[in-house]
């Protein structure tokens, strides 16, 4: 499938007619929705996947979002292909900034086999592999960065690489984008008192007692089953055992902390085939950076403590649609 859909991709691009599909997106929220998938990965592998974006990224830009992200998917992917102990770095730069644009870098290092100096400057060409051996030991079709680096043309911008046999490769793509000021793109659907909801199974992880039972009474008068742990390793069993639908994790706690608790709760997913349970983290800490952290971490949003009651309940609705 994959190899059909890449012949596709690339026989268009030859053809011109491959058109970017350019909107407005969020940027940052783009990227971390990628993260679960490619820390997953990762870990089978027994490495360390990190992300970092510098906090001069801007959070709203002109592009193709589904082609971005294809990009970084086929580069981090094949960083963890070809790359076996050590690590997987995404990061991501902004070179310049204007009032109307930024030009952002992009790059993808990795600590593994690299690549050796005469094949540097084929890798990007149809159907090359730098090791006529990998296509047995790693699979693959030769084509993802041939169609990477077109489609990063297509928007403007070059990639180049940087590797030493046995020590790593490090990818870089830089790209210009225009910026956009739009609060939200993807408006959240308007929830009103009296649209129909489906209840939930909720989980409330706090180590404050307190903290637990303000939540829970919140959902007194609704539909919502509510049931609570005391920390990480409490949810993680609570989860394991029971079917949830949502649930609002205290990130600092003793015993297990948030952050390792839904990483765990990621990987557990990705080992027994289910899908990606929402994870609410709360918290006290209001930066950007805390933000960053929560969904770094897996989480599906971050928001501050205390919440009032009728943002928690409109939070649970946008999840109970029915
Ligand atoms: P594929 O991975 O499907 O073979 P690509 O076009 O994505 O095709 O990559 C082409 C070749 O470049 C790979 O087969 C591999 O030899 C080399 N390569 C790409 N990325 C890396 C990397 N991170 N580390 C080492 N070699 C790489």
């Amino acid at each position: 499938h994959e190899l059909i859909d890449d012949i596709l991709d690339l026989s268009k691009i030859e053809a011109g007619m491959m058109d970017l599909n350019t909107h407005v997106f969020n940027l940052p929220e783009s990227v971390h929705r990628l993260v679960p998938i490619l820390q997953a990965k990762s870990s089978m592998k027994g490495l360390v996947f990190d992300c970092s974006l510098a906090p001069d990224v801007p959070d709203f830009i002109d592009g193709d979002s589904l082609r971005f992200r294809q990009v970084i998917l086929n580069l981090v992917g094949n960083a963890i292909k070809f790359t076996n102990q050590g690590y997987v770095k995404l990061r991501m730069d902004v070179l310049s900034n204007t009032a109307q644009h930024a030009t952002l870098q992009i790059s993808v290092t990795d600590t593994g086999i690299g690549i050796s100096a005469d094949k540097l400057d084929y890798v990007f060409e149809n159907f090359t592999q730098a090791d006529k051996s990998s296509t047995r030991r790693f699979g693959g079709s030769g084509l993802g960065l041939a169609i990477s680096k077109r489609l990063i043309q297509l928007m403007g911008g070059s990639i180049r690489v940087e590797s030493t046999a046995g020590e790593g490769s490090c990818f870089t793509f830089i790209c210009r984008f225009a910026l956009r000021q739009e609060a939200r793109i993807d408006p959240p659907v308007a929830v009103s008192a009296d649209m129909p909801t489906v209840p939930l199974s909720i989980l409330i992880v706090d180590d404050n007692i307190d903290n637990r039972m303000v939540l829970a009474a919140y959902f007194r008068r609704t539909d919502h089953r509510v049931e609570c742990a005391a920390n990480g390793l409490e949810a993680l069993d609570e989860i394991r055992k029971g079917a949830f639908d949502l649930v609002f994790m205290d990130m600092e706690m003793p015993v297990m902390d948030g952050y390792e608790a839904v990483r765990l709760i990621r990987e557990w997913e990705q080992e027994n085939g289910r899908a990606a349970l929402p994870v609410i983290a709360l918290t006290a800490n209001a930066l950007k950076e805390d933000r960053q952290r929560s969904l770094d971490a897996g989480c599906t949003d971050h928001h501050t403590k205390p919440i009032k009651k009728n943002t928690l309940l409109e939070l649970v609705s946008c999840y109970a649609k029915a």
